[in-house]
Protein backbone atom coordinates (compact mmCIF):
# COMPACT_ATOMS: atom_id res chain seq x y z
CA UNK A 1 0.00 0.00 0.00
CA UNK A 2 1.70 3.10 -0.69
CA UNK A 3 1.37 6.55 1.40
CA UNK A 4 -0.52 7.93 -1.31
CA UNK A 5 -3.27 5.39 -1.27
CA UNK A 6 -3.29 5.74 2.59
CA UNK A 7 -3.60 9.44 2.56
CA UNK A 8 -6.92 8.66 -0.23
CA UNK A 9 -8.64 6.94 2.43
CA UNK A 10 -7.69 9.45 4.70
CA UNK A 11 -9.91 12.49 3.03
CA UNK A 12 -12.42 9.81 2.14
CA UNK A 13 -13.04 9.41 6.03
CA UNK A 14 -12.94 13.49 5.74
CA UNK A 15 -15.66 13.70 3.66
CA UNK A 16 -18.09 10.50 5.65
CA UNK A 17 -17.21 13.07 9.07
CA UNK A 18 -17.81 15.84 7.31
CA UNK A 19 -21.50 14.82 6.07
CA UNK A 20 -22.28 13.21 9.40
CA UNK A 21 -21.88 16.75 11.47
CA UNK A 22 -23.72 18.56 8.37
CA UNK A 23 -26.77 16.10 8.67
CA UNK A 24 -26.64 17.02 12.66
CA UNK A 25 -26.09 20.78 11.73
CA UNK A 26 -29.17 20.70 9.35
CA UNK A 27 -31.16 18.68 11.61
CA UNK A 28 -31.73 21.25 14.44
CA UNK A 29 -35.49 21.40 14.72
CA UNK A 30 -35.34 17.50 15.55
CA UNK A 31 -32.93 18.11 17.98
CA UNK A 32 -34.10 15.36 20.47
CA UNK A 33 -33.75 12.62 17.65
CA UNK A 34 -30.57 13.71 16.45
CA UNK A 35 -28.99 14.01 20.14
CA UNK A 36 -30.61 10.19 20.77
CA UNK A 37 -29.39 8.72 17.50
CA UNK A 38 -26.08 10.61 18.49
CA UNK A 39 -25.93 8.90 21.91
CA UNK A 40 -26.62 5.03 20.39
CA UNK A 41 -23.97 6.10 18.09
CA UNK A 42 -21.00 6.80 20.75
CA UNK A 43 -22.02 4.21 22.57
CA UNK A 44 -22.50 2.08 19.95
CA UNK A 45 -18.55 2.78 18.49
CA UNK A 46 -17.00 1.89 22.28
CA UNK A 47 -19.09 -1.47 22.42
CA UNK A 48 -19.02 -2.81 18.70
CA UNK A 49 -15.69 -1.21 17.32
CA UNK A 50 -13.53 -0.03 19.44
CA UNK A 51 -13.37 -2.47 22.60
CA UNK A 52 -13.43 -5.51 19.73
CA UNK A 53 -10.62 -4.54 18.58
CA UNK A 54 -8.99 -3.40 21.53
CA UNK A 55 -9.21 -6.61 22.64
CA UNK A 56 -8.13 -8.64 19.95
CA UNK A 57 -4.81 -6.02 20.18
CA UNK A 58 -4.70 -6.44 23.76
CA UNK A 59 -6.76 -8.61 25.64
CA UNK A 60 -7.65 -8.25 28.74
CA UNK A 61 -5.91 -5.46 29.02
CA UNK A 62 -8.12 -3.54 26.81
CA UNK A 63 -11.14 -3.72 28.88
CA UNK A 64 -9.39 -2.67 32.11
CA UNK A 65 -8.25 0.52 30.14
CA UNK A 66 -11.53 1.29 29.33
CA UNK A 67 -12.51 1.13 33.04
CA UNK A 68 -9.44 3.79 33.08
CA UNK A 69 -10.91 5.62 30.91
CA UNK A 70 -14.66 6.00 32.09
CA UNK A 71 -12.80 7.41 35.65
CA UNK A 72 -10.63 9.86 34.01
CA UNK A 73 -13.37 11.25 31.67
CA UNK A 74 -15.51 11.49 34.68
CA UNK A 75 -12.63 13.40 36.75
CA UNK A 76 -12.28 15.94 33.91
CA UNK A 77 -15.87 16.66 33.04
CA UNK A 78 -16.31 17.07 36.62
CA UNK A 79 -13.16 19.79 37.29
CA UNK A 80 -14.48 21.41 33.86
CA UNK A 81 -17.98 21.51 35.10
CA UNK A 82 -17.32 22.99 38.80
CA UNK A 83 -18.59 26.44 38.00
CA UNK A 84 -22.38 25.94 37.15
CA UNK A 85 -22.00 28.90 33.83
CA UNK A 86 -22.50 28.56 30.00
CA UNK A 87 -18.72 28.89 30.10
CA UNK A 88 -17.73 25.70 31.98
CA UNK A 89 -20.91 24.00 29.73
CA UNK A 90 -19.19 25.38 26.61
CA UNK A 91 -15.49 23.26 28.23
CA UNK A 92 -17.27 20.45 28.69
CA UNK A 93 -17.91 20.60 24.97
CA UNK A 94 -14.90 21.41 23.99
CA UNK A 95 -13.42 18.73 25.70
CA UNK A 96 -16.16 16.06 24.55
CA UNK A 97 -14.96 17.61 20.69
CA UNK A 98 -11.07 17.30 21.51
CA UNK A 99 -11.98 14.07 22.35
CA UNK A 100 -13.36 13.08 19.27
CA UNK A 101 -10.85 14.39 17.02
CA UNK A 102 -7.82 12.95 19.23
CA UNK A 103 -9.93 9.66 18.21
CA UNK A 104 -9.80 10.69 15.19
CA UNK A 105 -6.21 11.06 15.10
CA UNK A 106 -5.68 7.56 16.52
CA UNK A 107 -8.75 6.10 13.68
CA UNK A 108 -5.72 7.58 10.80
CA UNK A 109 -2.71 6.62 12.94
CA UNK A 110 -4.81 3.08 13.22
CA UNK A 111 -5.34 2.86 9.19
CA UNK A 112 -1.43 3.69 8.22
CA UNK A 113 -0.22 0.90 10.95
CA UNK A 114 -2.53 -1.26 10.04
CA UNK A 115 -0.95 -1.04 6.40
CA UNK A 116 2.09 -1.53 7.97
CA UNK A 117 0.82 -4.93 9.85
CA UNK A 118 -0.38 -5.90 6.37
CA UNK A 119 -2.92 -5.13 2.90
CA UNK A 120 -5.39 -7.62 4.81
CA UNK A 121 -5.20 -5.87 8.42
CA UNK A 122 -5.27 -2.71 6.46
CA UNK A 123 -8.49 -2.80 4.28
CA UNK A 124 -10.37 -4.24 7.84
CA UNK A 125 -9.57 -1.03 10.22
CA UNK A 126 -9.63 1.59 6.94
CA UNK A 127 -13.28 0.13 6.33
CA UNK A 128 -14.18 0.34 10.10
CA UNK A 129 -13.15 3.68 10.15
CA UNK A 130 -15.15 4.77 6.85
CA UNK A 131 -18.14 3.25 7.96
CA UNK A 132 -18.07 5.04 11.44
CA UNK A 133 -16.64 8.64 10.74
CA UNK A 134 -20.05 9.73 10.08
CA UNK A 135 -21.57 9.17 13.07
CA UNK A 136 -18.07 10.68 14.64
CA UNK A 137 -19.18 14.23 12.86
CA UNK A 138 -22.45 13.86 14.32
CA UNK A 139 -21.73 13.20 17.94
CA UNK A 140 -18.71 15.69 17.00
CA UNK A 141 -21.19 18.55 16.25
CA UNK A 142 -23.74 17.52 18.80
CA UNK A 143 -21.37 17.46 22.25
CA UNK A 144 -20.33 20.81 21.16
CA UNK A 145 -24.25 22.14 20.26
CA UNK A 146 -25.37 20.16 23.28
CA UNK A 147 -23.73 22.02 25.80
CA UNK A 148 -24.10 25.52 24.27
CA UNK A 149 -21.74 25.89 21.78
CA UNK A 150 -22.50 28.47 18.84
CA UNK A 151 -23.16 26.49 15.00
CA UNK A 152 -19.31 28.41 14.01
CA UNK A 153 -17.73 26.52 17.07
CA UNK A 154 -19.64 23.21 15.79
CA UNK A 155 -18.66 23.88 12.64
CA UNK A 156 -15.04 24.60 13.42
CA UNK A 157 -14.72 21.51 15.96
CA UNK A 158 -16.54 19.38 12.86
CA UNK A 159 -13.55 20.66 10.57
CA UNK A 160 -11.16 19.53 12.95
CA UNK A 161 -11.78 16.36 13.48
CA UNK A 162 -12.30 15.36 10.17
CA UNK A 163 -9.42 16.07 9.24
CA UNK A 164 -7.60 14.64 12.56
CA UNK A 165 -7.64 11.20 10.19
CA UNK A 166 -5.36 12.85 7.80
CA UNK A 167 -2.80 13.90 10.44
CA UNK A 168 -3.19 10.42 12.02
CA UNK A 169 -1.86 9.09 8.63
CA UNK A 170 0.42 11.39 7.59
CA UNK A 171 1.80 10.71 11.44
CA UNK A 172 1.77 6.41 10.95
CA UNK A 173 4.41 7.29 8.21
CA UNK A 174 7.09 8.41 10.55
CA UNK A 175 5.87 6.33 13.50
CA UNK A 176 5.32 2.68 14.41
CA UNK A 177 3.39 1.65 17.58
CA UNK A 178 3.14 -1.84 18.89
CA UNK A 179 0.14 -3.52 18.89
CA UNK A 180 -0.86 -3.86 22.59
CA UNK A 181 0.01 0.03 23.07
CA UNK A 182 -2.44 0.79 20.33
CA UNK A 183 -5.39 -1.99 22.20
CA UNK A 184 -5.09 -0.01 25.00
CA UNK A 185 -5.08 3.36 23.83
CA UNK A 186 -8.35 2.32 22.09
CA UNK A 187 -9.43 0.73 25.00
CA UNK A 188 -9.22 3.93 27.08
CA UNK A 189 -11.05 5.77 24.51
CA UNK A 190 -13.75 3.29 24.78
CA UNK A 191 -14.18 4.34 28.05
CA UNK A 192 -13.91 8.26 27.52
CA UNK A 193 -16.76 7.67 24.44
CA UNK A 194 -19.08 4.93 27.33
CA UNK A 195 -18.95 8.27 29.73
CA UNK A 196 -20.15 11.05 26.75
CA UNK A 197 -22.52 8.39 25.27
CA UNK A 198 -24.31 7.62 28.38
CA UNK A 199 -23.84 10.59 30.72
CA UNK A 200 -24.17 13.39 28.38
CA UNK A 201 -25.77 12.95 24.92
CA UNK A 202 -28.10 10.23 26.50
CA UNK A 203 -29.92 12.27 29.21
CA UNK A 204 -29.59 15.73 27.42
CA UNK A 205 -31.97 13.49 24.26
CA UNK A 206 -34.56 12.51 26.97
CA UNK A 207 -34.91 15.80 28.28
CA UNK A 208 -35.02 17.57 24.48
CA UNK A 209 -37.93 15.78 23.66
CA UNK A 210 -40.89 13.12 23.63
CA UNK A 211 -39.34 9.58 25.39
CA UNK A 212 -40.44 7.02 22.89
CA UNK A 213 -39.20 8.43 19.88
CA UNK A 214 -36.13 9.85 21.03
CA UNK A 215 -35.63 6.17 22.42
CA UNK A 216 -36.20 4.33 19.15
CA UNK A 217 -33.71 7.14 17.53
CA UNK A 218 -30.80 6.05 20.17
CA UNK A 219 -31.61 2.02 19.57
CA UNK A 220 -31.28 3.12 15.76
CA UNK A 221 -27.55 4.84 16.62
CA UNK A 222 -26.39 1.63 18.03
CA UNK A 223 -27.79 -0.78 15.45
CA UNK A 224 -26.46 1.05 12.86
CA UNK A 225 -23.06 0.86 14.87
CA UNK A 226 -23.66 -2.51 15.47
CA UNK A 227 -24.12 -2.85 11.54
CA UNK A 228 -21.19 -1.16 9.99
CA UNK A 229 -19.01 -2.57 12.62
CA UNK A 230 -20.35 -6.01 11.65
CA UNK A 231 -20.36 -5.33 7.82
CA UNK A 232 -16.23 -3.71 8.50
CA UNK A 233 -15.31 -6.85 10.11
CA UNK A 234 -12.75 -9.12 8.02
ZN1 LIG B 1 -13.61 7.32 14.53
Amino acid sequence: MTSVSIIAIALLTAAATMSGGWMALSLGARRNLVLGFSAGAVIGVAFFDLLPEAQQLSGGLALSAAGVGFVLYLLFDRVLARHDNCEADMRRGFLGAASFSTHSLLDGLGIGLAFQAGHGAGVAVAAAVLAHDFADGLNTVNVVSRNGGSRRHALRWLVVDAFAPLAGAILSLFVSLAPEKLGVILGLFAGFFLYIGGADLLPESQRAGPRLPTAIATLLGALFLYGVARLAMP
